[in-house]
């Protein structure tokens, strides 16, 4: 079969695509965008799209402006074995030196970000700015989003990271969710059969597309006066001005038949106990205000955190038999 449907791209260029003697033929990820009339940009540098601020480029940078382009793009991905990413706010992941293959879509386009309240009910796109949700809820008197002041994320990546902490997480209060997954087909799902763990859920699907969450009613004064002092205990314990992807690693999890008495600590204490608060590789250092915080600083590379959460769980593997999982995402 040939597929011959490109001729010349918006700047002119000619895009023919090669045809191999079999008949054969591939399209790269610019020409698919070019042929769907996508909005986007190839060679993209990621960095400053998170909050890292390192990494290297993505091939094309995909801005869909409805769900229907989303589709037709998650379609033709594909079928052409194209790999497809969603970045939301980029404040869990870390871009390697080498970039990302394929698109990376950003749903920040506005019909991605709706928001409508009825009653206690709120039901928000994946694009939303977290912060921007905890406080319109809070001044709603809806009691159940304040304790994720302070956690920098979009809606979408929010859920698919179970987002929380000390205070909260956001799963409890998620009652259905709209997602699209690799063939472009959108299906609903629902908190009977939503199962959120610590920072992961049974969502697989590529893509959250808008969120339904359940809240209750309460005082706006008292919530708000709660997300103000949640933020303060946040900015009081956590390196925010810092560059960093928020915690490193995940707390080790203990199963009954786990002898180890270490695996009851967090992953900071550990990090903290095996004295590596201020270690640094290259531009990388381990926090001082809080050892799970790995920190970007002048001229960090990718490359130099990888190599420092590698010695970090290296580390912790021999002085204390425990085995560190990333809580950060690397692309
Ligand atoms: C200073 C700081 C403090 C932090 N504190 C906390 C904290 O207290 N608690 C906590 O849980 N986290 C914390 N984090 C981490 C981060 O805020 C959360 O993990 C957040 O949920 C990431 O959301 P995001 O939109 O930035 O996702 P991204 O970092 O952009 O992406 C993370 C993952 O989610 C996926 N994703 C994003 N959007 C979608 C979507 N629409 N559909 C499907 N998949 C999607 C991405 O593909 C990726 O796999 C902190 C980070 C920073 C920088």
């Amino acid at each position: 079969m040939k597929y011959d449907v490109l001729t010349t791209d918006s700047a002119g260029t000619d895009t023919s695509l090669a045809t191999a003697e079999d008949g054969t033929c591939s399209m790269t990820a610019s020409q698919i965008l070019t042929e769907l009339g996508i909005d986007h940009q190839t060679d993209v540098p990621l960095a400053p799209l998170t909050w890292y601020g390192v990494g290297g480029h993505a091939e094309c940078l995909a801005k869909p402006t409805d769900e229907a382009q989303l589709a037709s793009l998650m379609q033709k991905c594909a079928q052409y074995q194209i790999p497809v990413r969603i970045l939301g706010s980029g404040a869990n992941l870390l871009v390697s030196d080498a970039g990302v293959r394929g698109v990376v879509v950003r749903l920040e386009h506005p019909n991605f970000s709706q928001i409508n309240i009825d009653g206690t009910k709120v039901t928000v796109g994946a694009g939303y700015d977290l912060a921007k949700l905890v406080l319109d809820t809070a001044r709603e008197g809806l009691a159940g989003l304040e304790v994720l002041a302070g956690i920098p994320a979009s809606v979408g990546g929010a859920v698919r990271m179970n987002a929380g902490g000390k205070f909260g997480e956001i799963g409890p209060v998620v009652t259905k969710v709209r997602v699209m997954d690799e063939s472009g087909e959108i299906y609903e799902r629902y908190r009977d059969d939503l199962v959120f763990g610590y920072r992961k859920s049974n969502i697989k699907a590529l893509v959250i597309l808008d969120v339904e969450f359940d809240l209750s009613e309460d005082d706006p004064n008292q919530l708000m006066k709660q997300v103000k002092e949640i933020f303060m205990y946040k900015k009081n314990t956590q390196p925010l001005a810092d560059d960093s992807a928020g915690c490193a690693f995940k707390n080790p999890l203990k199963n009954e038949n786990d002898a180890n008495p270490y695996l009851d600590y967090s992953a900071g204490k550990l990090i903290d106990m095996a004295e590596l608060k201020g270690y640094t590789i290259g531009g990388a250092s381990i926090s001082q205000r809080h050892a799970n915080f790995v920190v970007a600083g002048d001229n960090c590379t990718a490359t130099d955190i990888i190599n420092l959460l590698n010695h970090i769980t290296q580390t912790v593997l021999e002085k204390y038999g425990v085995r560190l999982k990333h809580e950060i995402v690397i692309w």
